[in-house]
C-alpha cells in the first residue's frame, strides 16, 4: 500500500528503497521501465495500482559543513526546519509546516508566504537514471521556477540537497495576509525570534489549511495562474491577485473556483475545505476517477468562463 496524504487506496507492483548509495545498483537498469519516485506522498494523486516500480529515497543524514548543510532526501521537512532553528540557520521559517520530504522539496520548488526553497539551494546530488551516473546540479542547472524545476523531468532521483542558509535572522513578512495575521495578533515584529516566527507560521497555516491526518488532502489542488495584465479587466479579481511585475499578475485559483463552484457536480466523497477553496478533501472512500473527473470539470468551466487555463499542482500518477 502506498502512503499518500489524500487517503487514496494505491498499490504498486515493485518497491525499492534507497537506504545507501550502494542501493543505487538496484535502480541503474530501470530507465526505460515504468517508475515512480515517491517521497511522503503529500503532492501526488495516485491511481489504485501502479504497474511499475516505486523508488523511495530513505537517506536520512544531516551533515553540517562550514558553509553549507547537506541533507538526505529522506529527511522529513519538519525535521529540517527544527534542525535550522536549533543550529542558528535562518531564512526558511516561512516554509514551516509544509508536509513532505527534503528530496521532494526542490521538485516543485516549494514555497509559501513569499519564500521559495530555491533561494537556499547550493546544489543537489542526484542519480541520473538515463546516464546511470551520480550528478551534482548547481542552482542554475536545477532550472527553478514557480512550482517547477528540472526534476519534473523524472530522470533524476534526488539523493541529497545542499543548502546555504542565512547566518543572521531577517524575517520575511512581505506577504500581505501573513503581516495582517501578525497585526491581528498584536505581535511586535521588531522582537520576533526565528522560533516565534516559525510557531506563528504554524498557527497561521493551521487556521487556513486542514491537517491531512484528519482531513486527507494534498494542499493546493491547482497552481495560481500567472496571466498578462493586459488580457484582463483591471478590476478582475481585485483583492485576489498578486502583481508579478513586467505586466503579469498571479490570480487566486481559490477565488476562481469559488466563482464557478455552484456549477460543479461534486460527489459525496469529496468537498472543498470550508476555510480554503483550493484544498480538496477526501471525505472518505474517494476514488482516483472521481477526483480526476472533478478536476477536469473545474478546468473546463474556468477555461470557458474566464479563458484561463488552470494547471493541477500535485502530480497525477495513473497506471
Ligand atoms: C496540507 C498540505 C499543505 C501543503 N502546503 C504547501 C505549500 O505551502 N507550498 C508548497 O509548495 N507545497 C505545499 N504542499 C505540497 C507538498 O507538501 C510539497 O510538494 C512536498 O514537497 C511534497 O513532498 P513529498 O515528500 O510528500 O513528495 P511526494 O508527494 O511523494 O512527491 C512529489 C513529487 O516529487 C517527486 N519526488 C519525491 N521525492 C523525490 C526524490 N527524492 N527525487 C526526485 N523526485 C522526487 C515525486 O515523483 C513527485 O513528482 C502541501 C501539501 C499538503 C498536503
Amino acid at each position: 500500500m502506498l502512503t499518500n496524504s489524500f487517503g487514496l487506496q494505491a498499490n504498486a507492483k515493485n518497491y525499492i528503497s534507497i537506504n545507501s548509495l550502494d542501493d543505487l545498483s538496484k535502480i541503474e537498469n530501470l530507465y526505460d521501465k515504468k517508475l515512480l519516485i515517491l517521497g511522503s506522498g503529500t503532492n501526488v494523486i495516485l491511481d489504485n495500482y501502479f504497474d511499475g516500480t516505486v523508488i523511495k529515497v530513505q537517506l536520512t543524514d544531516i551533515e553540517n559543513h562550514k558553509d553549507y548543510i547537506s541533507v538526505g532526501g529522506g529527511v522529513d521537512w519538519a525535521q529540517l526546519i527544527e534542525y535550522c532553528l536549533v543550529n542558528g540557520l535562518y531564512g526558511i521559517e516561512n516554509l514551516t509546516h509544509i508536509p513532505g520530504s527534503v528530496g521532494a522539496a526542490p521538485v516543485q520548488n516549494i514555497g509559501a508566504y513569499g519564500v521559495e526553497i530555491s533561494s537556499f539551494i547550493k546544489n543537489i546530488e542526484c542519480f541520473n537514471l538515463k546516464t546511470k551516473k551520480l550528478e551534482t546540479l548547481n542552482n542554475d542547472q536545477c532550472k527553478f521556477g514557480y512550482r517547477n524545476s528540472i526534476f519534473k523531468s523524472k530522470d533524476l532521483v534526488i539523493l541529497k540537497v545542499n543548502f546555504v542558509f542565512e547566518k543572521s535572522f531577517q524575517p520575511n513578512l512581505s506577504y500581505p495576509s501573513l503581516s495582517q495575521f501578525l497585526k491581528d495578533k498584536s505581535i511586535d515584529t521588531s522582537s520576533l525570534t526565528p522560533r516565534m516566527l516559525s510557531e506563528l507560521i504554524k498557527q497561521f497555516r493551521n487556521s487556513k489549511l486542514p491537517d491531512p491526518e484528519i482531513e486527507p488532502n494534498v494542499g493546493s489542488i491547482f497552481k495560481n495562474p500567472i496571466v498578462s495584465v493586459k488580457d484582463f479587466d483591471k478590476d478582475f479579481l481585485v483583492g485576489h491577485k498578486w502583481d508579478q511585475g513586467d505586466g503579469y499578475t498571479k490570480l487566486s485559483s481559490a477565488r476562481l473556483i469559488e466563482l464557478i463552484e455552484s456549477d460543479l457536480i461534486i460527489p459525496d466523497t469529496l468537498r472543498f475545505y470550508e476555510n480554503h477553496s483550493l484544498v480538496l478533501i477526501n471525505n472518505g472512500g474517494a476514488s482516483f476517477n472521481e477526483v480526476i473527473y472533478l478536476l477536469n470539470q473545474i478546468k473546463s468551466r474556468i477555461l470557458k468562463e474566464f479563458n484561463i487555463k488552470l494547471e493541477i499542482e500535485p502530480e497525477i500518477i495513473s497506471v
